[in-house]
């Protein structure tokens, strides 16, 4: 799956508002089924496998780039690029659950939910027009097994896997059985706080989930409410570009995906 990059390049060049068609038309070309869910704010696009067993894995990573941001390599292109190719794999998979790969809208609205003024209905409206809460409404908890999302995926040597994002606690046992995949691959990896994410809607729909990336080495920043990794500062500004994507680290998050889709 030497294409990653080359998908990333291709999207985080888009204009912003084709981020969405550049990422369907790489799908077609690749011969990978997808359909477009349409909800009144925005469009995610949803690739399903069926496995023998009828329950559900979720894999997703918003499409959607912060208002200040140009190509948004890291935040979350990066992210997306490794989704297409997991999803190119697993086109040759015997998959023992259904297995769901899915590029979510507006995530980064979630951020306005934090804010002290906002009032319970405007909540409740924020939640519905974020693209991960319109994707898991559409399945029944009871039956999703994992949800795992996907951010930074870009930049680093090693795996973060999150404690919490944001007030959201991330599933200890999801975690633990990803950082054994983590361990027979050899892949480092470190537990992390990152702020809120997509899996607040997993967390709404009371399913299991967390978050997981690639998390480079060096000093952490202060910036919003959590201290990050120096690289991550550029997270929502021009800065955020394809130059500074190393592509070990879109391999590394490949890698670990296959190894954790249970067959
Ligand atoms: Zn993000």
């Amino acid at each position: 799956m030497d294409n990653i990059y080359t998908h990333l390049v291709r999207i985080a060049k888009s204009d912003r508002t084709q981020r969405l068609n550049t990422i369907t038309d790489i799908l077609t070309e690749c011969g990978i089924c997808h359909r477009l869910q349409h909800f009144e704010t925005g469009t995610n696009a949803v690739i399903s496998y069926s496995g023998h067993n009828d329950f559900d894995i979720i894999f997703m990573a918003h499409h959607d780039i912060a208002s200040g941001t140009i190509q948004g390599a890291n935040d979350n292109t990066a992210s997306v690029a490794v989704l297409i190719a997991l999803s190119e794999w697993l086109q040759t998979q015997n998959l023992h659950y259904n297995t769901h790969i899915a590029f979510t809208d507006h995530e980064e609205r979630i951020g306005a939910m934090l804010s002290e003024n906002v009032t319970n209905e405007d909540r409740f409206r924020i939640i519905t027009s974020i693209g991960s809460y319109q994707l898991l409404k559409t399945f029944s908890a009871a039956r999703v097994k994992a949800v795992i999302n996907l951010e930074m995926s870009g930049i680093g040597d090693r795996v973060f896997i999150a404690e919490s994002s944001g007030n959201v606690p991330c599933s200890a046992a999801l975690n633990s059985r990803i950082a054994a995949a983590a361990d027979q691959l050899r892949i480092r990896h470190s537990s992390v706080r990152i702020s809120n994410s997509d899996l607040l809607s997993a967390h709404v729909r009371k399913m299991h989930g967390t978050v997981i990336g690639a998390l480079p080495a060096g000093e952490y920043v202060k910036f919003g409410s959590y201290p990050v990794p120096q690289a991550w500062a550029t997270m929502h500004t021009p800065q955020d570009t394809i130059d500074k994507i190393e592509q070990p680290a879109l391999e590394m998050m490949l890698t670990l995906l296959k190894t954790i889709v249970d067959k």
